[in-house]
């Protein structure tokens, strides 16, 4: 039985003593981190934006997890690679993590920034999907990692959360890579569930006291919810915010494809939750992101598919009055679908709906349009 931990904290305030509390239910510092281990805190820093929008890890988390732990360890760096189409150079990094609250929050903690922007190629043939895969150097170096994740909703994954959040140990250019041969929510999660076998955190620590509902991973709109979350076990917790956020496990792209594979867990019932009931917790009018779908899409979608199969999307479309033609979208396209003159322009035949771009876009100026037929077909939420 996988267990996962939940305890209330009302605000950002309150972090340092929930954090506490919720380690304590979990047994203590101890059963995760040895004197002198080098521990990497691997946090959700997404785009260089600031904590209010609910984006990234919310900073007090890491200061509060850097102080648990560095009572016993003492030697702790933070280690991310931010988004797809960002280098993962030093000048990437310094922004970011000034943005993102980081650099003051890692002072108090007492944790290091890494700046080592080196990756290698880790051969993985136990990978049902990905054989390979390309890591940055301090999450391969350090003994263990902890991983400090968002509650968030995400346009491609449905929601991001302990898993999705381990794709940022891949070196920021190469992540185009996987989305552009990962074309389907399906194969993604394939890939992710690889990454995770190959690279596991020791605990995984959610930061949902503000979550994100609507269009995440970056465009959403933040939520309230109030709580800390943790668990030895990052697809137990997906299921339990899948189950919170109101997704059925079996439109959860990565539950499924975890169901596939006879990975444990593989329902809420194998789960045991301590603190914080689950029935207390669950949100009932979460709004999830304009991709979610319910149904009926496959049974009348598929019969029809085929026939009007460009007719059944939810694309991206510029949104022309935001646009500044920064070029991000572009970068972080895994098929070159956007080309840039006075905004950017999306060629819909090339692009795979990865939805890359909604995610990095930090003007608004991306948005899920669903075609009719898609509405059609399919009662959004
Ligand atoms: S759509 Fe967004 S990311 Fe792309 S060029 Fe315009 S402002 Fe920049
Ligand atoms: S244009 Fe299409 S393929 Fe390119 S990032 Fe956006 S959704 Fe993905």
């Amino acid at each position: 039985m996988s267990k996962v931990y939940i305890v209330r904290s009302n605000d950002y305030s309150q972090v340092d003593t929930k954090l506490a509390e919720l380690i304590e239910m979990m047994g203590g510092t101890s059963q995760f981190v040895k004197p002198n281990q080098r521990i990497a805190l691997k946090p959700n820093l997404l785009v260089a934006t600031e904590k209010e929008k609910a984006v990234t890890t919310h900073p007090s988390l890491l200061t509060a997890t850097g102080k648990i732990f560095g009572k016993v360890t003492g030697s702790m760096l933070l280690a991310e690679s931010p988004g797809s189409g960002y280098a993962y150079d030093k000048k990437a990094l310094e922004k970011t993590y000034l943005a993102c609250g980081m650099s003051d929050a890692a002072k108090i903690g007492g944790i290091e920034l890494n700046y080592d922007t080196s990756f290698e190629t880790v051969s993985f043939p136990d990978g049902k999907l990905v054989k390979r895969f390309e890591i940055i150097t301090p999450i391969l170096r350090c003994d263990s990692y902890l991983n400090l994740c968002k509650f968030k909703t995400h346009g491609l994954m449905i929601m991001t959360g302990g898993v999705k959040n381990i794709f940022g140990v891949i070196p920021g250019r190469s992540k185009p890579g996987y989305h552009s041969t990962m074309t389907t929510p399906e194969l993604f999660a394939g890939m992710l569930l690889d990454l995770l076998a190959l690279v596991p955190p020791k605990l995984t620590i959610m930061d949902a006291v503000v979550g994100m509902e609507g269009d995440g991973p970056f465009n959403g709109t933040p939520r309230h919810v109030g709580l800390l979350l943790a668990s030895t076990n990052p697809l137990a917790l997906d299921f339990v915010v899948s189950n919170m956020m109101g997704i059925p496990i079996d439109k959860n792209p990565l539950l499924v494809e975890a169901k596939k594979r006879n990975l444990h867990p593989s329902g809420i019932e194998e789960i045991e939750v301590i603190g914080v009931p689950l029935a207390e917790v669950c949100i009932p009018d979460f709004k999830l992101p304009a991709s979610f779908t319910k149904e009926n899409r496959r049974v009348l979608g598929s019969f029809l598919k085929p026939f009007v199969k460009n007719s059944f999307t939810v694309d991206p479309r510029i949104i022309k009055s935001n646009c500044t033609a920064c070029g991000t979208c572009k970068k972080a396209c895994p098929r070159d679908a956007i080309v840039i003159k006075k905004f950017a322009m999306i060629d819909k035949k090339k692009c795979i709906r990865c939805y890359c771009c909604h995610e990095m876009c930090q003007y608004n100026a991306i948005e899920l349009h669903k075609s009719w037929l898609f509405r059609l077909f399919n009662q959004a939420v």
